[in-house]
């Protein structure tokens, strides 16, 4: 049985069971949206959401019986009173619906727009940072061959104690940058030991790895020693 008023049709259904009584599932097609809610005589109900319209719930059983603390049993989540009221009230919450699915579908749209343009922005952030990139790669260079012994000077960026091979020995992290070049050594040396960042050296080494970053050539040495220490 079908029945339709204004934009409101109930569609009657299968039989339910609200709370304690028989009742007839309806469906309420509305601004294109569809809710099953029950009919018990001539009064329409919305189930409750807690119980779905049973009145109990199994993981209360041991509990005041598992009655539905939220609809007291009753398995009634609101009452939309007889076909007139209840057309008014469901065409009310469709519109409401529907004005949320709009809001929500709005804020989508405008969250998918500001990801967008984020997108964009870090894309040419990406663009212009490998730019950067491969010019200080241009311009930095090895400062020899594997197994060349260079001296150069530079200043110490980092002269750091890390764990040396040995167990409880130390050694010194050393970074030392000159013009385009960048040179990375670990030493137990006594004058690294001293060394301070920003304090410019001359240093004799043997080339030992080269090797290539994003933005820099870095060369590896083994046992620098200090040639002098350049007045700062
Ligand atoms: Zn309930």
């Amino acid at each position: 049985m079908a029945r339709s008023l204004a934009e409101v049709e109930f569609v009657e259904g299968r039989p339910g069971t609200i709370g304690r009584n028989a009742s007839t599932v309806v469906t309420v097609s509305v601004l294109g949206k569809s809710y099953w809610i029950d009919r018990v005589g001539t009064y329409y109900f919305i189930s409750c959401e807690r119980c779905g319209g049973t009145g109990y719930l199994d993981c209360y059983a041991h509990v005041f019986e598992g009655v539905c603390f939220k609809c007291g049993g009753t398995g009634i989540g609101s009452s939309l009173g007889q076909i007139e009221s209840a057309t008014r009230k469901m065409r009310a919450r469709a519109r409401r619906d529907v004005k949320a699915d709009e809001r929500y579908a709005a804020e989508a749209a405008e969250a998918a727009e500001r990801e967008a343009a984020e997108a964009i922005v870090e894309a040419a952030r990406e663009v212009e940072r490998k730019a950067a990139a491969a010019a200080a790669l241009a311009g930095s260079h090895f400062l020899g061959a594997e197994g060349d012994k260079v001296t150069f000077t530079g200043t110490v960026k980092v002269a750091m104690i890390v764990d040396g091979y040995a167990y409880g020995t130390t050694q010194i992290f050393l970074i030392v940058k000159g013009d385009g070049f960048t040179v990375k050594a670990y030493t137990s040396a006594g004058w690294a030991r001293e060394a301070v960042r920003d304090q410019a050296v001359t240093l004799t080494a043997t080339i030992k790895k080269l090797e290539t970053r994003d933005d820099e050539r870095v060369t590896v040495v083994k046992a620098p020693k200090i040639a002098k220490v350049v007045a700062a």
